[in-house]
């Protein structure tokens, strides 16, 4: 029997990744559903091409375009549009396998939906975990939900985990690229636009993460997921940057031992290896050639340039609510700096001013999230306010 897979985000670079890897395995899996927001163009083309079962658009207008297309080339894929029916084809029987590769908090409630069908769910949606890592961790647990982390970091992490328990391990480490600012003086980031930050050095990713990976929230948000998903203490998860990209992370066990994963620096790495879990699947890519590597280089993250970094981590040691009204904040800063309404450096500010006016809450329940979530946002659109 062939392995249902359902890819939420198709049209997105990890969407299309795994799209990439499936396309190798046709005797393995079959391409069940794909979902996108508004990416119209792009999910029709992946339809004629993969013709799942499903396809599920946004909005109505996009769903109806989509049906009279693919009637011109007598493809039967159905199309679906609507929040509930997302969560209906996701919790289908037939559903095995669930790609979670929507960007920001619009992915957390299919994500939830897949832990609460018990599917085997491949994790690239970190801001689920931001949001709600406790509640999140627990429904998989209730429901044998089994995650596993397509994040690179977190999935060199799994694998240098494999034989061992999780009980023995001293600290983990988690490497960063530095991003496209890493070189920079610091008094230049106030002015660098859009375009620079988007100019990722070593992996091309969507834009809420690569401005992420620019200011480095990315990682404090990848040690919180960490800290959830390997149920560690912040104190135990410590990052070095490795601008080479190569060494994605690393296990320090008790007796000095410490495990590293290295691969080239292409997301259908992790992507196969959760695909084939617990067996290994070919991903297409060679593996690297290390004396063609002349230098690995690591250090530590600098506190000036990267604030947001650091706020992260302080935010993570708080808890509860902390890292869902940080997640919320930092959204809405980033896209405010994409439209070129804040600087760069503003991004840190919001974030900062919103999380002085935060008074923690203990989160009981998804609907707890939602609230936080919402709360701050109107703080940080109100920051941004203020700055213009
Ligand atoms: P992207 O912006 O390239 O793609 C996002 C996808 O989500 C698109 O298909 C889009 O149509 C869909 N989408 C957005 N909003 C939606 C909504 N409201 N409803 C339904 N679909 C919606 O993003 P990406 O770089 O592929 O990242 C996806 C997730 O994976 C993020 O959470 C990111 O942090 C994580 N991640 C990405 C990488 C990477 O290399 N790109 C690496 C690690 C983790
Ligand atoms: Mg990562």
């Amino acid at each position: 029997m062939k392995n249902n897979v359902i890819i939420l985000g198709s049209t997105g670079s990890i969407g299309v990744n795994t799209l990439e890897v499936l396309s190798i395995h046709k005797e393995l899996f079959e391409v069940f559903a794909l979902a996108a927001n508004s990416s119209v163009d792009s999910l029709l083309e992946q339809c004629k091409k993969f013709k799942p079962k499903y396809a599920h658009i946004n909005k109505e207008e996009d769903a109806k375009f989509l049906t009279t297309s693919l009637k011109k080339f007598k493809i039967k894929t159905e199309i679906l549009f609507g929040k509930d029916t997302l969560n209906k084809l996701v919790s289908l029987e037939e559903v095995d396998t669930v790609v979670c590769a929507i960007s920001g908090s619009a992915g957390l409630e299919s994500s939830l939906n897949a832990v609460q069908s018990g599917k085997k769910i491949l994790l690239a949606n970190k801001e689920s975990l931001v949001m709600c890592g406790s509640l999140f961790m627990d429904l998989a647990e209730e429901y044998n939900s089994i995650i596993l982390p397509v994040d690179s970091e977190h999935n060199a992490l799994h694998q240098c985990f494999a034989s061992n328990s999780t009980k023995s391990i001293e600290k983990i480490i988690l490497t960063a690229s530095g991003g496209p600012f890493l070189e920079s003086n610091i008094n230049e980031l106030k002015n660098v636009t859009p375009e620079q930050a988007l100019n990722h050095p070593t992996w091309s990713m969507g834009k809420k993460i690569s401005i992420d990976s620019a200011t480095m929230m990315n990682k404090g948000l990848e040690i919180i997921e960490a800290m959830y998903l390997f149920k560690l203490e912040i104190s135990q998860i410590d990052t070095l940057i490795h601008p080479q990209s190569l060494i994605h992370s690393m296990v320090c066990y008790k007796d000095g031992s410490v495990i590293m994963q290295a691969s080239k620096n292409d997301m259908k790495i992790p992507i196969s290896y959760c695909l084939g879990w617990p067996k290994r699947i070919s991903s297409g890519i060679e593996p690297i050639d290390l004396t063609k590597q002349s230098s690995l280089n690591f250090f530590e993250v600098s506190k000036d340039k990267f604030p947001c970094f650091y706020l992260a981590k302080q935010v993570g040691a708080e808890g509860e609510s902390f890292p869902t009204a940080m997640n919320a904040a930092n959204e809405i800063a980033v896209q405010a700096f994409l439209e070129k309404k804040i600087k760069f450096t503003d991004i840190f500010k919001i974030i900062f001013e919103v999380l002085e006016k935060h008074h923690k809450k203990k989160l009981s329940s998804v609907e707890d999230v939602y609230e936080v979530d919402k709360k701050s946002r109107e703080n940080a659109i109100k920051q941004i306010k203020k700055i213009n």
